[in-house]
């Protein structure tokens, strides 16, 4: 079932969109090679806890471990955070965060390159955050949960690039998956209508290869079966009458 949100309500998101704005802005400058990334789930869980009530979502979230997801090169998401894994210099490493406030969840990721990557991965990024910022614009009232997918895959794949069939974005609120699903492919025009106070969730993930994807036996990371590198990143949108509000972007 839809939930749609009141203005008061997205202001409580917003509030805990600037905590995790704040997050993914810490995994961007101060993950380096070397650390694990449960150094990374510890750093992230300390600095969503250093603000008064804000509570790391994914923590019991259908029972996952950690405060964040962490999915290293082939691993496109849910990658749980490890002592035995090392980030190396070349890796990409996509962090997923979810920050609850007050009730309310907000949800977002970033991929960080970590060293020197190569020109193929940072082209992964670019094109993987373009095409959020085109998902994004097509968040406008009145349009289709397609207009996004199409938004997202014709950026994509345009770049020769794929989306994954296998993982969606979500509607968010008191819930941290609510509907509507929110594909990363789609025709314009088609699939629930975004209206004024709906909240979602808009994640791109992209991989240099085939759409494939694979379960790991650790019954959570989903890698690209062919091995090719995929990125991820979110933002949590609120539809509103001027159009989409990106409630997990940092204020300037
Ligand atoms: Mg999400």
């Amino acid at each position: 079932m839809i939930q749609l949100k009141s203005a008061r309500e997205i202001e409580i998101m917003a509030r805990g969109g600037q905590i995790l704005a704040g997050a993914i802005r810490l995994a961007e400058t101060d993950v380096r090679a070397g650390m694990t990334t449960l150094d990374v789930d510890r750093m992230i869980e300390q600095f969503i806890r250093s603000h008064a009530g804000a509570l790391p979502s994914f923590k019991g979230l259908y029972g996952f471990p950690n405060s964040i997801c962490a999915s290293i090169n082939e691993e496109i998401v849910h990658g749980i955070p490890s002592a035995k894994r090392t980030i190396h210099d070349g890796d990409i490493i996509s962090v997923d965060i979810g920050v609850q406030l007050d009730g309310y969840h907000t949800d977002a990721a970033t991929t960080v390159a970590v060293g020197d990557v190569g020109a193929e991965s940072l082209r992964l990024l670019d094109v993987t955050r373009r095409a959020l910022d085109a998902g994004i614009a097509a968040a406008q009232p009145e349009n289709h949960v397609g207009d996004i997918g199409a938004a997202v895959q014709g950026l994509v794949e345009s770049a020769g690039y794929n989306v994954t069939r296998d993982l969606v974005g979500h509607g968010i609120g008191t819930t941290f998956h609510e509907d509507p699903q929110v594909p990363n492919y789609g025709k314009p025009k088609r699939g629930v209508k975004l209206t004024v106070g709906l909240t979602i969730a808009i994640e791109p993930m992209v991989m240099i290869g085939s759409h494939r994807t694979k379960q790991l036996s650790d019954q959570w990371t989903v890698i690209t079966a062919d091995k090719s590198r995929a990125a991820h990143f979110e933002h949590t949108v609120a539809i509103t009458a001027e159009g989409p509000r990106v409630l997990t972007r940092l204020a300037a």
